[in-house]
Protein backbone atom coordinates (compact mmCIF):
# COMPACT_ATOMS: atom_id res chain seq x y z
CA UNK A 1 0.00 0.00 0.00
CA UNK A 2 1.11 3.38 -1.07
CA UNK A 3 2.02 5.42 1.78
CA UNK A 4 -0.27 8.16 2.59
CA UNK A 5 0.70 11.88 1.94
CA UNK A 6 -0.26 15.02 4.12
CA UNK A 7 0.08 18.29 2.44
CA UNK A 8 0.13 21.39 5.08
CA UNK A 9 -0.60 24.40 3.72
CA UNK A 10 0.99 27.15 6.23
CA UNK A 11 4.14 26.59 8.61
CA UNK A 12 3.22 29.55 11.10
CA UNK A 13 1.31 28.13 14.85
CA UNK A 14 -1.24 25.84 13.73
CA UNK A 15 0.19 24.50 10.65
CA UNK A 16 3.41 23.03 12.96
CA UNK A 17 1.78 22.05 15.25
CA UNK A 18 -0.65 19.96 13.31
CA UNK A 19 2.51 18.61 11.50
CA UNK A 20 4.06 17.73 14.54
CA UNK A 21 1.22 15.57 16.27
CA UNK A 22 0.39 13.63 13.16
CA UNK A 23 4.00 12.27 12.87
CA UNK A 24 4.16 11.79 16.47
CA UNK A 25 1.32 9.00 16.12
CA UNK A 26 4.39 6.70 14.31
CA UNK A 27 1.65 6.38 11.11
CA UNK A 28 3.44 5.33 7.76
CA UNK A 29 2.47 8.91 6.04
CA UNK A 30 4.48 12.08 4.71
CA UNK A 31 4.00 15.41 6.29
CA UNK A 32 4.95 18.43 4.18
CA UNK A 33 4.79 21.80 4.86
CA UNK A 34 4.47 24.34 2.38
CA UNK A 35 5.16 28.19 3.47
CA UNK A 36 5.34 31.15 1.52
CA UNK A 37 8.37 32.89 3.18
CA UNK A 38 11.88 31.83 3.62
CA UNK A 39 11.36 30.30 7.12
CA UNK A 40 8.83 28.93 8.91
CA UNK A 41 6.82 29.85 12.45
CA UNK A 42 8.42 33.70 11.74
CA UNK A 43 5.10 35.20 13.09
CA UNK A 44 5.73 33.45 16.13
CA UNK A 45 8.84 35.26 17.29
CA UNK A 46 6.99 38.59 16.75
CA UNK A 47 3.99 37.43 19.44
CA UNK A 48 3.32 38.65 22.88
CA UNK A 49 6.22 41.44 22.52
CA UNK A 50 8.31 38.57 21.79
CA UNK A 51 7.91 36.37 24.45
CA UNK A 52 4.93 34.52 22.84
CA UNK A 53 1.86 34.16 25.01
CA UNK A 54 0.71 30.93 24.42
CA UNK A 55 -2.50 30.21 26.16
CA UNK A 56 -4.32 31.38 29.50
CA UNK A 57 -5.27 30.03 32.76
CA UNK A 58 -9.12 31.08 31.57
CA UNK A 59 -8.78 28.22 29.30
CA UNK A 60 -8.98 25.73 32.42
CA UNK A 61 -12.87 26.06 32.22
CA UNK A 62 -14.21 26.48 28.60
CA UNK A 63 -17.79 27.49 29.83
CA UNK A 64 -16.26 31.41 31.07
CA UNK A 65 -13.16 30.83 28.08
CA UNK A 66 -15.69 31.67 25.48
CA UNK A 67 -16.54 34.89 26.11
CA UNK A 68 -13.26 35.41 25.11
CA UNK A 69 -13.66 34.46 21.65
CA UNK A 70 -16.56 36.07 18.87
CA UNK A 71 -18.18 33.19 17.54
CA UNK A 72 -19.29 29.69 20.07
CA UNK A 73 -17.55 27.83 17.07
CA UNK A 74 -14.47 27.27 19.37
CA UNK A 75 -16.87 25.50 22.14
CA UNK A 76 -15.73 21.76 21.35
CA UNK A 77 -12.00 23.06 20.69
CA UNK A 78 -11.21 24.95 23.62
CA UNK A 79 -13.50 21.91 25.32
CA UNK A 80 -11.46 19.20 24.08
CA UNK A 81 -7.98 21.33 23.89
CA UNK A 82 -8.13 23.03 27.85
CA UNK A 83 -5.34 24.48 29.39
CA UNK A 84 -3.74 21.00 30.96
CA UNK A 85 -4.02 19.62 27.10
CA UNK A 86 -2.29 22.49 25.44
CA UNK A 87 0.44 22.89 28.27
CA UNK A 88 0.79 18.79 28.59
CA UNK A 89 1.15 18.70 24.44
CA UNK A 90 3.73 21.29 24.82
CA UNK A 91 5.98 19.85 27.71
CA UNK A 92 6.25 16.43 25.27
CA UNK A 93 7.82 18.59 23.04
CA UNK A 94 9.91 19.79 26.17
CA UNK A 95 9.20 23.21 26.22
CA UNK A 96 8.58 24.68 30.05
CA UNK A 97 5.50 27.32 31.01
CA UNK A 98 5.68 30.33 33.75
CA UNK A 99 2.30 31.52 34.11
CA UNK A 100 2.49 35.81 35.16
CA UNK A 101 0.22 37.25 37.27
CA UNK A 102 -2.79 37.74 35.00
CA UNK A 103 -2.95 34.04 33.66
CA UNK A 104 -1.10 34.42 30.50
CA UNK A 105 1.15 31.41 29.80
CA UNK A 106 4.94 32.27 28.40
CA UNK A 107 7.83 30.06 27.90
CA UNK A 108 10.00 29.78 30.98
CA UNK A 109 12.69 31.61 28.81
CA UNK A 110 10.09 34.87 28.26
CA UNK A 111 11.13 34.13 24.38
CA UNK A 112 9.66 33.27 21.30
CA UNK A 113 12.08 31.70 20.16
CA UNK A 114 12.46 29.23 22.85
CA UNK A 115 8.66 27.87 21.90
CA UNK A 116 10.00 28.31 17.63
CA UNK A 117 13.16 26.13 18.76
CA UNK A 118 11.04 23.49 20.37
CA UNK A 119 8.68 23.16 17.43
CA UNK A 120 11.59 23.28 15.02
CA UNK A 121 13.25 20.30 16.75
CA UNK A 122 10.21 17.97 16.45
CA UNK A 123 9.83 18.91 12.75
CA UNK A 124 13.72 17.94 12.47
CA UNK A 125 13.41 15.24 14.44
CA UNK A 126 10.14 13.62 13.05
CA UNK A 127 11.29 13.89 9.19
CA UNK A 128 9.03 16.30 8.36
CA UNK A 129 9.53 18.13 4.89
CA UNK A 130 9.89 21.49 5.05
CA UNK A 131 9.10 23.72 1.68
CA UNK A 132 10.12 27.21 2.02
CA UNK A 133 9.67 29.96 -0.56
CA UNK A 134 6.53 28.34 -1.53
CA UNK A 135 2.87 29.97 -2.62
CA UNK A 136 0.60 27.55 -2.56
CA UNK A 137 -1.30 29.42 -5.37
CA UNK A 138 -4.47 26.97 -6.09
CA UNK A 139 -5.77 24.06 -5.05
CA UNK A 140 -7.76 21.31 -7.35
CA UNK A 141 -10.05 18.40 -5.17
CA UNK A 142 -10.35 15.31 -7.33
CA UNK A 143 -9.87 12.10 -6.01
CA UNK A 144 -6.99 13.85 -4.19
CA UNK A 145 -5.94 17.20 -3.58
CA UNK A 146 -3.81 18.84 -6.26
CA UNK A 147 -1.83 21.99 -5.12
CA UNK A 148 -0.18 24.88 -7.21
CA UNK A 149 2.42 27.12 -6.34
CA UNK A 150 2.49 30.78 -7.97
CA UNK A 151 5.54 28.86 -10.33
CA UNK A 152 3.63 26.55 -11.27
CA UNK A 153 4.70 23.83 -9.39
CA UNK A 154 2.21 20.71 -8.22
CA UNK A 155 2.11 18.57 -5.28
CA UNK A 156 -0.05 15.85 -4.73
CA UNK A 157 -1.62 14.70 -1.47
CA UNK A 158 -4.43 12.95 -0.09
CA UNK A 159 -4.93 15.10 2.98
CA UNK A 160 -5.11 18.77 2.54
CA UNK A 161 -4.35 20.96 5.89
CA UNK A 162 -4.90 25.03 5.11
CA UNK A 163 -3.25 26.76 7.74
CA UNK A 164 -2.55 30.21 6.10
CA UNK A 165 -3.25 32.46 9.35
CA UNK A 166 -4.92 36.41 8.93
CA UNK A 167 -4.28 39.34 6.84
CA UNK A 168 -1.98 40.95 9.85
CA UNK A 169 1.57 41.67 10.21
CA UNK A 170 4.73 40.11 8.33
CA UNK A 171 2.33 36.86 7.52
CA UNK A 172 0.49 39.47 5.25
CA UNK A 173 -1.79 37.62 2.83
CA UNK A 174 -4.00 38.31 0.30
CA UNK A 175 -4.68 35.22 -1.40
CA UNK A 176 -6.77 33.64 1.63
CA UNK A 177 -10.59 34.86 -0.02
CA UNK A 178 -9.22 33.17 -4.07
CA UNK A 179 -7.83 30.05 -2.27
CA UNK A 180 -10.89 29.20 -0.23
CA UNK A 181 -13.76 30.10 -2.50
CA UNK A 182 -12.26 28.18 -5.42
CA UNK A 183 -12.65 24.89 -3.33
CA UNK A 184 -16.14 25.73 -2.60
CA UNK A 185 -15.97 28.05 0.67
CA UNK A 186 -17.40 30.92 1.58
CA UNK A 187 -15.14 34.38 3.04
CA UNK A 188 -16.44 36.78 5.17
CA UNK A 189 -14.90 40.04 4.90
CA UNK A 190 -11.72 40.15 6.79
CA UNK A 191 -10.84 43.47 9.26
CA UNK A 192 -7.75 44.17 10.96
CA UNK A 193 -8.71 43.47 15.00
CA UNK A 194 -6.30 43.68 18.10
CA UNK A 195 -5.35 46.89 16.47
CA UNK A 196 -4.78 50.79 17.73
CA UNK A 197 -7.09 53.30 16.46
CA UNK A 198 -7.35 56.36 14.64
CA UNK A 199 -9.08 59.30 16.31
CA UNK A 200 -11.07 62.65 14.98
CA UNK A 201 -9.47 64.58 17.62
CA UNK A 202 -6.03 65.96 16.50
CA UNK A 203 -4.07 64.29 19.61
CA UNK A 204 -0.52 64.52 17.88
CA UNK A 205 0.61 66.51 21.20
CA UNK A 206 -0.88 63.91 23.39
CA UNK A 207 1.79 61.10 21.47
CA UNK A 208 4.16 58.89 23.71
CA UNK A 209 1.97 59.40 26.90
CA UNK A 210 0.67 56.34 28.38
CA UNK A 211 -2.04 56.17 31.26
CA UNK A 212 -4.14 53.38 33.15
CA UNK A 213 -7.60 53.92 32.31
CA UNK A 214 -10.73 52.36 31.64
CA UNK A 215 -12.14 52.10 28.39
CA UNK A 216 -15.82 51.76 26.83
CA UNK A 217 -16.12 51.19 23.06
CA UNK A 218 -19.52 52.57 21.86
CA UNK A 219 -20.88 52.14 18.67
CA UNK A 220 -23.87 54.03 17.24
CA UNK A 221 -24.25 55.45 21.17
CA UNK A 222 -24.28 51.69 22.55
CA UNK A 223 -22.11 50.09 24.69
CA UNK A 224 -20.38 47.27 23.14
CA UNK A 225 -17.62 46.87 25.38
CA UNK A 226 -15.59 47.34 28.85
CA UNK A 227 -12.54 46.92 29.78
CA UNK A 228 -9.30 48.68 31.86
CA UNK A 229 -5.66 48.87 30.97
CA UNK A 230 -2.88 50.63 29.20
CA UNK A 231 -3.61 53.45 27.02
CA UNK A 232 -1.07 54.35 24.58
CA UNK A 233 -1.45 57.72 22.33
CA UNK A 234 0.02 57.98 18.83
CA UNK A 235 0.83 60.25 16.61
CA UNK A 236 -3.17 60.07 14.50
CA UNK A 237 -4.62 57.80 17.45
CA UNK A 238 -4.99 55.39 20.50
CA UNK A 239 -3.15 52.15 21.38
CA UNK A 240 -2.69 49.90 23.92
CA UNK A 241 -4.16 46.54 25.37
CA UNK A 242 -7.14 48.39 26.37
CA UNK A 243 -7.96 49.61 22.97
CA UNK A 244 -6.25 46.71 21.30
CA UNK A 245 -9.32 44.57 22.79
CA UNK A 246 -11.69 47.26 22.13
CA UNK A 247 -10.76 47.28 18.60
CA UNK A 248 -12.44 43.93 18.09
CA UNK A 249 -15.99 45.42 17.99
CA UNK A 250 -15.43 48.45 15.69
CA UNK A 251 -17.57 48.60 12.99
CA UNK A 252 -17.09 50.49 9.67
CA UNK A 253 -19.42 52.81 8.35
CA UNK A 254 -21.21 53.27 12.28
CA UNK A 255 -20.56 56.02 14.92
CA UNK A 256 -17.57 54.70 16.86
CA UNK A 257 -16.37 56.35 19.99
CA UNK A 258 -14.20 55.16 22.89
CA UNK A 259 -14.59 56.86 25.90
CA UNK A 260 -12.00 56.67 28.63
CA UNK A 261 -12.24 57.09 32.27
CA UNK A 262 -8.95 58.46 34.01
CA UNK A 263 -9.81 58.11 37.45
CA UNK A 264 -11.71 54.57 37.12
CA UNK A 265 -10.87 54.16 40.97
CA UNK A 266 -13.18 57.07 41.97
CA UNK A 267 -17.02 57.99 41.32
CA UNK A 268 -17.46 61.45 39.41
CA UNK A 269 -18.48 63.12 42.94
CA UNK A 270 -15.43 61.71 44.55
CA UNK A 271 -13.76 63.09 41.96
CA UNK A 272 -15.54 66.74 41.64
CA UNK A 273 -14.87 66.71 45.97
CA UNK A 274 -11.18 65.73 45.17
CA UNK A 275 -10.64 68.46 42.51
CA UNK A 276 -12.52 71.12 45.01
CA UNK A 277 -10.48 70.57 47.99
CA UNK A 278 -7.45 70.78 45.64
CA UNK A 279 -8.69 74.24 44.24
CA UNK A 280 -9.52 75.61 47.63
CA UNK A 281 -5.53 75.05 48.01
CA UNK A 282 -4.05 75.97 44.64
CA UNK A 283 -6.75 78.04 43.20
CA UNK A 284 -6.26 77.24 39.51
CA UNK A 285 -7.38 74.51 38.33
CA UNK A 286 -4.72 74.03 35.46
CA UNK A 287 -2.47 73.32 38.83
CA UNK A 288 -4.91 70.93 40.48
CA UNK A 289 -4.78 68.85 36.96
CA UNK A 290 -1.09 69.23 36.68
CA UNK A 291 -0.38 67.53 40.03
CA UNK A 292 -2.99 64.34 38.75
CA UNK A 293 -2.06 63.69 34.72
CA UNK A 294 0.73 64.73 32.22
CA UNK A 295 1.03 67.97 31.48
CA UNK A 296 -0.04 67.83 27.81
CA UNK A 297 -2.90 65.63 28.70
CA UNK A 298 -3.93 68.09 31.45
CA UNK A 299 -3.61 71.04 28.19
CA UNK A 300 -5.85 68.84 25.73
CA UNK A 301 -8.38 68.32 29.11
CA UNK A 302 -8.91 72.14 29.58
CA UNK A 303 -8.91 72.88 26.30
CA UNK A 304 -11.68 70.54 25.77
CA UNK A 305 -13.91 72.59 28.40
CA UNK A 306 -15.77 75.74 28.34
CA UNK A 307 -16.39 76.32 31.94
CA UNK A 308 -13.49 75.11 33.91
CA UNK A 309 -15.12 74.15 37.38
CA UNK A 310 -14.77 71.12 39.46
CA UNK A 311 -17.57 69.83 38.38
CA UNK A 312 -17.06 69.68 34.66
CA UNK A 313 -13.45 68.89 35.01
CA UNK A 314 -15.02 65.55 37.02
CA UNK A 315 -17.11 64.78 34.10
CA UNK A 316 -14.75 65.14 31.80
CA UNK A 317 -11.78 62.78 33.75
CA UNK A 318 -14.70 60.00 33.83
CA UNK A 319 -16.09 60.50 30.46
CA UNK A 320 -12.51 61.67 28.14
CA UNK A 321 -14.45 60.91 24.53
CA UNK A 322 -12.63 60.16 20.76
CA UNK A 323 -14.52 59.47 17.93
CA UNK A 324 -12.82 56.34 16.27
CA UNK A 325 -12.37 57.29 12.42
CA UNK A 326 -10.49 54.18 11.24
CA UNK A 327 -7.88 51.24 12.48
CA UNK A 328 -3.95 51.38 11.54
CA UNK A 329 -4.92 48.52 9.11
CA UNK A 330 -3.93 45.08 8.67
CA UNK A 331 -0.31 45.95 8.16
CA UNK A 332 -0.41 47.10 12.07
CA UNK A 333 -2.79 44.18 13.79
CA UNK A 334 -2.04 41.31 15.28
CA UNK A 335 -5.39 39.29 14.31
CA UNK A 336 -8.07 39.26 11.59
CA UNK A 337 -11.58 39.60 12.00
CA UNK A 338 -13.67 37.67 9.90
CA UNK A 339 -12.71 34.57 7.47
CA UNK A 340 -13.80 31.69 6.53
CA UNK A 341 -17.56 30.80 7.46
CA UNK A 342 -17.47 28.40 10.64
CA UNK A 343 -20.98 26.56 9.31
CA UNK A 344 -19.03 24.80 6.82
CA UNK A 345 -16.59 23.56 9.07
CA UNK A 346 -16.83 20.80 11.53
CA UNK A 347 -16.12 21.67 14.98
CA UNK A 348 -15.01 18.45 16.30
CA UNK A 349 -12.87 17.88 13.83
CA UNK A 350 -12.03 21.21 11.62
CA UNK A 351 -12.77 18.87 8.73
CA UNK A 352 -14.25 21.01 5.62
CA UNK A 353 -17.83 20.15 5.66
CA UNK A 354 -17.56 20.33 1.65
CA UNK A 355 -14.30 18.85 0.82
CA UNK A 356 -13.52 15.67 3.27
CA UNK A 357 -9.93 14.97 3.85
CA UNK A 358 -9.49 18.76 3.77
CA UNK A 359 -8.47 20.64 7.03
CA UNK A 360 -9.33 24.29 8.06
CA UNK A 361 -7.41 25.39 10.87
CA UNK A 362 -6.32 28.96 12.87
CA UNK A 363 -7.12 32.63 12.16
CA UNK A 364 -8.37 32.08 8.87
CA UNK A 365 -11.04 30.88 10.05
CA UNK A 366 -14.11 33.56 11.36
CA UNK A 367 -12.79 33.02 15.04
CA UNK A 368 -11.14 36.13 16.76
CA UNK A 369 -10.30 36.67 20.63
CA UNK A 370 -9.35 38.54 23.06
CA UNK A 371 -5.41 39.29 23.34
CA UNK A 372 -3.91 37.40 26.31
CA UNK A 373 -3.19 34.14 24.43
CA UNK A 374 -6.59 33.41 22.98
CA UNK A 375 -5.73 33.40 19.29
CA UNK A 376 -3.04 31.13 20.05
CA UNK A 377 -4.50 28.74 22.30
CA UNK A 378 -7.36 28.71 19.23
CA UNK A 379 -4.66 27.56 16.28
CA UNK A 380 -2.92 25.19 18.57
CA UNK A 381 -6.52 23.43 19.34
CA UNK A 382 -7.43 23.56 15.89
CA UNK A 383 -4.21 21.77 14.94
CA UNK A 384 -4.60 19.25 17.73
CA UNK A 385 -8.44 18.49 16.52
CA UNK A 386 -7.36 18.02 12.83
CA UNK A 387 -4.64 15.80 13.89
CA UNK A 388 -6.44 13.60 15.88
CA UNK A 389 -9.08 13.14 13.19
CA UNK A 390 -6.60 12.85 10.62
CA UNK A 391 -4.49 9.93 12.81
CA UNK A 392 -7.91 8.22 13.34
CA UNK A 393 -9.21 8.03 9.75
CA UNK A 394 -5.39 6.67 8.81
CA UNK A 395 -5.50 4.33 11.38
CA UNK A 396 -9.33 2.56 10.18
C1 LIG B 1 2.52 41.17 16.54
C2 LIG B 1 1.61 40.02 16.92
C3 LIG B 1 1.59 39.58 18.23
C4 LIG B 1 0.74 38.55 18.61
N1 LIG B 1 0.80 38.08 19.90
C5 LIG B 1 0.02 37.06 20.26
C6 LIG B 1 0.13 36.47 21.56
O1 LIG B 1 1.03 36.81 22.34
N2 LIG B 1 -0.76 35.50 21.90
C7 LIG B 1 -1.73 35.04 21.04
O2 LIG B 1 -2.52 34.19 21.42
N3 LIG B 1 -1.80 35.51 19.78
C8 LIG B 1 -0.96 36.48 19.37
N4 LIG B 1 -1.01 36.94 18.08
C9 LIG B 1 -1.95 36.26 17.13
C10 LIG B 1 -1.34 34.91 16.68
O3 LIG B 1 -0.02 35.10 16.25
C11 LIG B 1 -2.17 34.27 15.57
O4 LIG B 1 -3.51 34.20 15.97
C12 LIG B 1 -1.64 32.87 15.24
O5 LIG B 1 -0.31 32.94 14.80
C13 LIG B 1 -2.49 32.24 14.16
O6 LIG B 1 -1.91 31.02 13.80
P1 LIG B 1 -2.19 30.39 12.36
O7 LIG B 1 -1.46 29.10 12.29
O8 LIG B 1 -3.61 30.39 12.06
O9 LIG B 1 -1.53 31.43 11.34
P2 LIG B 1 -0.06 32.01 11.23
O10 LIG B 1 0.70 31.74 12.46
O11 LIG B 1 -0.22 33.40 10.76
O12 LIG B 1 0.60 31.15 10.07
C14 LIG B 1 0.16 31.17 8.73
C15 LIG B 1 1.32 30.79 7.86
O13 LIG B 1 0.84 30.52 6.54
C16 LIG B 1 1.76 31.07 5.60
N5 LIG B 1 1.03 31.24 4.34
C17 LIG B 1 0.03 32.11 4.10
N6 LIG B 1 -0.42 31.97 2.83
C18 LIG B 1 0.31 30.99 2.26
C19 LIG B 1 0.33 30.39 0.97
N7 LIG B 1 -0.54 30.76 0.01
N8 LIG B 1 1.22 29.39 0.71
C20 LIG B 1 2.09 28.99 1.68
N9 LIG B 1 2.14 29.53 2.93
C21 LIG B 1 1.25 30.50 3.21
C22 LIG B 1 2.20 32.37 6.26
O14 LIG B 1 3.39 32.86 5.72
C23 LIG B 1 2.35 31.92 7.72
O15 LIG B 1 3.63 31.43 8.01
C24 LIG B 1 -0.14 37.94 17.67
C25 LIG B 1 -0.10 38.38 16.33
C26 LIG B 1 0.78 39.38 15.95
C27 LIG B 1 0.82 39.82 14.52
Amino acid sequence: MNKTNIGIIGGGASGMLCAILIKKANLDCDVTIYERQDKIGKKLLQTGNGMCNITNRALEDYVTALDMYNNDFVKQAIKTFDLQTCLKTFESLGLVCWEDSEGRFYPYSRKATTVLNVLLKAIHDLDIKVMTNTCISAIQVCDDFSIYTDIFQLFHCDYLVIALGGKGSIAYNDNIKTLLTTVGHTVSKMYPALVALKTEENIKSLKGIRIKAKATMLVDDEVVYKTQGEIQFKEEGISGIAIMECSRFYVVDKNNYIELDLMAEKEEAEVEELLTTLYSNINNYSDVLLGIFPKMLVFDLVKRLKVLDSKHIAHLVKHYKFTIVDTYGFKNSQLTKGGIVTTEVNPFSFESLVNPKMYLLGEMLDVDGMCGGYNLHFAWASAYLAAQDIIRKIEE
